[in-house]
């Protein structure tokens, strides 16, 4: 195999492990999110709690303060009950009589009232016993969390050193400059940084190499870039000819399509080998993913 189909080799070789990378960083990324979400609805729950402890206090102090006026009235009517037979005249009997029946009265309203507040302690008993439970099944949600937590990002980690390690491999290989090629894109388009052309089509912008360039690059003297999109490209057929899995690779890439506001009218001959235009940097390949979790 050439030089020149060898550094390709490892060009590609080198975009797979930080595809890979990149989907495992994410991965670490959304660990801590999750777990914010998990922990802030924890702290929901608290809260709710406290609120609905309050109250209890509350409406157990209101219940304390009526049993306790309740008793006062009745060992008042009680007193007076006694009082009555020592009546010196009939007014003096009416009007005690009269003190007594308010104060029964207010008794029955007493009576009334620790009533109504026997029903609310029920209802917010219950409410508090029902938050109880789901905050349980949260808190073992939580802590089964922080277990797998632990443990898939054990997992990323390591396989996140082996890449770094596979990486390193394949950067000896590339000649530096090329290399410092691939990182200056990588660094500002999104993934993947090197693709194939296939019947003269770039497969990184879907837009049609100019022909001057497609020579070149059918020659595989020069790791070139597209002139539209400015990531390296290398013809398929280089790879058709030989047992390469690239072959395979090529056949099955899929590649991000780029933004409306890409230049659609078709290559610039013009812009070819100059330094690579950079004005779409903004956006990702995972800005339609689904996290619904
Ligand atoms: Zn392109």
């Amino acid at each position: 195999m050439s030089m020149y189909l060898e550094q390709i080799e490892k060009l590609v070789m080198l975009q797979k492990v930080d595809g890979e990378i990149i989907v495992l960083e994410e991965e670490l990324g959304s660990m801590p999110r999750e777990l914010a979400e998990l922990e802030a609805r924890n702290a929901e729950f608290l809260e709710r709690k406290a609120v609905l402890e309050d109250k209890l206090d509350i409406l157990k102090t209101q219940r304390k303060r009526l049993d306790q006026e309740i008793e006062d009235s009745t060992s008042r009517i009680k007193k007076s009950k006694n009082k009555l037979m020592m009546a010196g005249n009939t007014r003096e009997y009416h009007a005690m009589m009269r003190e007594m029946d308010n104060m029964e009265k207010s008794t029955r309203n007493r009576e009334e009232e620790k009533v109504a507040l026997a029903e609310e302690l029920e209802r917010q008993t219950a409410l508090l016993d029902e938050l109880q439970k789901e905050h349980a099944e949260l808190t073992a949600q939580l802590e089964e969390y922080q277990t797998s937590l632990k443990k898939r990002s054990a997992t990323a980690r390591k396989r996140l050193d082996e890449l770094q390690k596979e990486r390193e491999g394949a950067c000896v290989v590339v000649p530096a400059p090329v290399l410092k090629r691939y990182e200056f894109i990588r660094e500002r388009i999104s993934n993947p940084v090197i693709v194939p052309v296939t019947a003269g089509v770039c497969s990184g912008c879907f837009i049609q190499i100019p022909p001057q360039a497609f020579n070149d690059l059918q020659k595989g003297e020069t790791i070139l870039s597209c002139p539209n999109c400015q990531r390296l490209i290398y013809w398929c057929e280089h790879f058709q000819a030989c047992d390469s899995p690239l072959a395979a690779a090529a056949a099955v890439r899929t590649a991000t399509p780029l933004d409306d506001d890409e230049d659609e009218a078709g290559p610039d001959d013009a812009g070819y080998d100059e330094e690579p235009r950079y004005d779409d940097d903004n956006h990702s390949p995972d800005d339609d993913r689904d996290d619904d979790r």
